[in-house]
């Protein structure tokens, strides 16, 4: 590399023409020319050899071994340069004019560059041509910017040309470039759309909307609708950008046709608020108008009605005649509940089987009761599927607005009450919600959910009843009685959820636990020297159970009880279902040796008859009797033939209800074997009879299992 020290070795004085600078001006050009970021050199006239090479020069293309200066071109740097400079100069020195090329360079170190290269002619005082002056300049990052930028202006026309989404470019709100696909939008050609306003696109209620959006310098994207030139409108959503386009600010906007995703939008929306069986709205889309109907009914002080529907047994329904045909009967009565009410009043399917309707303002009941009437009749009558015709009717209950309830929460729960009243009612009816009626029933619905838990959460429990020999007082049995501890509503006693678990047959699941916690219990006593019989009542479904029999002896052989301590309460009714079969499963007990009494006896309608075929040990005198004596002389003769007819039978009697010291003489006076009642003692929890059989006379010596008559 030429040092710089002293005047610069790498230079001649190319600027001979003498006079305008001295020796020392020279020399500060000569060192300003080589701070200059470009290659500068002057090649003469005559043999073009170099006569001048600044440092930038010298280093980018020269070997730093050997000066330039007094070489030729050819000698001084790559030949790939020195070819088109050669021939340049000399085009220079020919034309005498300033000449400019844009050249390729290899530098000394292998870059590739890019260069303009300028050659000005060096003319002396007499017009002769003294020499070329050389500057180069890199411009390698220019044009490689240029390069880009050209590419990718080439890339995104392209994009342009084959995206499927519409693209314009505006600038001051005229359309400056569109591509085919906002052209086939719109469906005008690009000359159709040049230097035409933007808005013209766009459909004329949004025109002031998309205006502002497209305006404004910021990127932004919004929703509006273009007009097809066939006049359809189709939503749009606009992603507006700026951009250069050759260079030049602008702004591109993206158009794309949201009609697809509108409509699987709106199919959404349709699908998550209505159902799909019958169409209606549903459970969620309901609730919203109810709320928003509400609201207005609110600031328009006027009623609302709401009817709950509910098909009767449409599970039986569905099971006999399958659930295709169920779906199209469900169809079909949903078109019918449209049909009965104003274009105002709202219909929607809520569950299964449950509709809602809705009535705005309604003036009074009788109106209710109008449109309540025709409901009835409308599902009522019979719709005919795949020839079949199928009948179903509903139950319905109505709530008022805003007397039956402020949200809609309760105002629906009062319905559904209303409803369940009037299938209490005997089904096919309407009611309006009561709330003492409503919330007896609502009890009994609650209560039937918690019942099905009750066991699982051993709610129940067993009272003990003392039974008493008649001509001693001493205690021979008991009769279990259950109770149920409910976790709100305290102790309740059987005739509060016995008939409900009855319906429900969980008196099945109950009844077993009965049965098992008795004889438990009875073996604990006779363990403790109390050889006391222990009566449980049966309920039908119990009793009709295939297994029943086979359960009784598993449970006799699990607790070790003796069965002849255990005894089983049956009702007349039981007895007379099905004599054979009953006298049957009788005949099986009896062969385990197990007890059997008929209850409340007096108040069915047993067949004489049968009874005496039955293996029963005991009757039962019912309390009705009981307590109307000794003074009321039909109780007194009904307990006095009872007594004999059970003598003739070979029976023994147990009197229950006695309640007074007269009731039990006049019973022992009649021949009763024992007595049950609150004169005797009120049910014990098994404790508490623990503590009462203590202060009683010392239990008998064991009873003889009684013999079948
Ligand atoms: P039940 O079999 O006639 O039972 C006698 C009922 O009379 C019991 O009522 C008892 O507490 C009540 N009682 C006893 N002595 C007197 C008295 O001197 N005066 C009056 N007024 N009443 C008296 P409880 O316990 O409420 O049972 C009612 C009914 O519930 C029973 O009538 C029975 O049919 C049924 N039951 C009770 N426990 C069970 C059970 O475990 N299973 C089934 N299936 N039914 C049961
Ligand atoms: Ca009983
Ligand atoms: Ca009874």
């Amino acid at each position: 590399m030429p040092s710089d020290a002293g005047s610069h070795p790498h230079t001649l004085n190319p600027v001979g023409d003498g006079g305008l600078v001295d020796g020392q001006d020279r020399d500060k050009l000569c060192r300003l020319a080589d701070q200059a970021p470009v290659m500068l050199a002057y090649f003469d006239g005559a043999r073009q050899l170099c006569s001048y090479a600044n440092r930038t020069f010298l280093q980018a293309l020269c070997d730093p071994r050997r000066s330039p200066l007094g070489r030729a071109l050819s000698d001084v740097v790559d030949p790939t340069l020195a070819q088109p400079l050669a021939q340049a100069l000399t085009d220079t020195l020919l034309s005498g004019q300033t000449l400019t090329l844009e050249q390729p360079l290899v530098l000394r170190d292998g870059q590739q560059r890019w260069a303009e290269i300028t050659l000005t002619p060096h003319l002396d005082p007499q017009g002769g041509r003294a020499g070329v002056y050389v500057l180069i300049v890199d411009h390698s990052r220019h044009h490689a910017a240029e390069r880009a930028l050209l590419e990718s202006e080439e890339r995104l026309s392209k994009f342009l040309q084959a995206g499927i989404e519409g693209i314009f470019f505006h600038r001051d709100g005229h359309i400056v470039d569109a591509n085919p696909a906002l052209c086939a939008l719109v469906g005008l050609s690009l000359h159709d759309l040049l230097n035409r306003p933007a808005l013209m696109l766009i459909a004329p209620e949004h025109q002031v909307a998309t205006a502002k959006r497209l305006d404004g310098q910021e990127d932004t994207t919004f929703e509006t609708a273009v007009v097809h030139q066939d006049g359809t409108r189709i939503p749009v959503e606009v992603i507006d950008r700026g951009t250069l386009q050759h260079g030049e600010p602008m702004r591109m906007a993206v158009v794309r046709d949201i009609r697809d995703r509108r409509a699987t939008q709106a199919r959404l929306h349709f699908l998550v608020h209505h159902d799909a069986l019958t169409g209606l709205p549903n459970r969620t889309a309901f609730l919203a108008q109810l709320d928003h109907l509400m609201v207005a009914a609110r600031a328009s002080d006027t009623q609302l009605a709401l009817l709950f529907i509910d098909l009767d047994h449409f599970k039986r329904v569905n099971d006999s005649v399958g659930h295709t045909r169920g779906d199209a009967l469900l169809k079909t009565i949903a078109q019918r509940l449209c049909a009965c009410v104003r274009s105002t009043d709202r219909v929607a399917r809520f569950g299964g089987d449950e509709f809602m309707v809705l009535l705005p303002g309604v003036r009074d009941r009788d109106a209710v009761v109008r449109v309540a009437d025709k409901l009835l009749d409308a599902v009522g009558a019979p719709v005919v599927v795949e020839g079949q015709s199928i009948s179903v009717t509903p139950s319905l209950g109505i709530a008022l607005y805003p007397q039956d309830g402020d949200t809609p929460d309760v105002l629906i729960k009062h319905a559904d009450a209303a409803m369940h009243v009037a299938k209490g009612r005997g089904r096919a009816t309407f009611a309006f919600f009561e709330p003492q009626v409503a919330t007896a029933a609502y009890d009994k619905l609650m209560l039937e959910g918690e019942l099905g838990h009750a066991i699982i959460h051993d709610e129940f429990a067993l009272l003990f009843q003392p039974q008493v020999r008649a001509c001693d007082g001493r205690p021979v049995g008991v009769e279990a009685l259950i109770r149920w501890q409910h976790p709100q509503r305290g102790l309740l006693a059987p005739n509060e959820f016995i008939a409900l678990a009855e319906q429900h047959r969980l008196i099945v699941p109950i009844g077993t636990w009965v049965l098992r916690e008795a004889a438990r219990q009875a073996q604990q006593w006779h363990a403790q020297g109390w050889p006391l019989t222990v009566a449980v009542n049966l309920s039908t479904l119990q009793f009709q159970a295939p297994d029943f029999v086979d359960m009784v002896e598993a449970l006799l052989t699990r607790t070790g009880l003796p069965a002849g301590w255990l005894e089983l309460e049956l009702t007349e009714r039981m007895l007379m279902d099905d004599v054979p079969q009953v006298c049957a499963r009788l005949q099986r007990l009896r062969g385990l040796g197990v007890k059997l009494s008929v209850d409340d006896f007096g108040t069915g309608y047993s067949s004489l008859s049968h009874l005496k075929e039955l293996p029963i040990d005991t009757m039962k005198i019912d309390r009705s009797f009981v307590q109307e004596l000794p003074h009321q002389r039909e109780s007194a003769a009904i307990a006095s033939a009872i007594v004999q007819l059970a003598r003739g039978l070979g029976l023994s009697v147990v009197a229950e209800g006695v309640e007074t010291a007269a009731q039990r003489d006049f019973l022992v006076g009649l021949g009763c074997d024992q007595l049950q009642g609150l004169m005797i003692s009120a049910p014990r929890t098994a404790a508490q009879l623990q503590a009462w059989l203590a202060v009683q006379t010392p239990p008998p010596a064991p009873q003889p299992r009684p013999q079948s008559p």
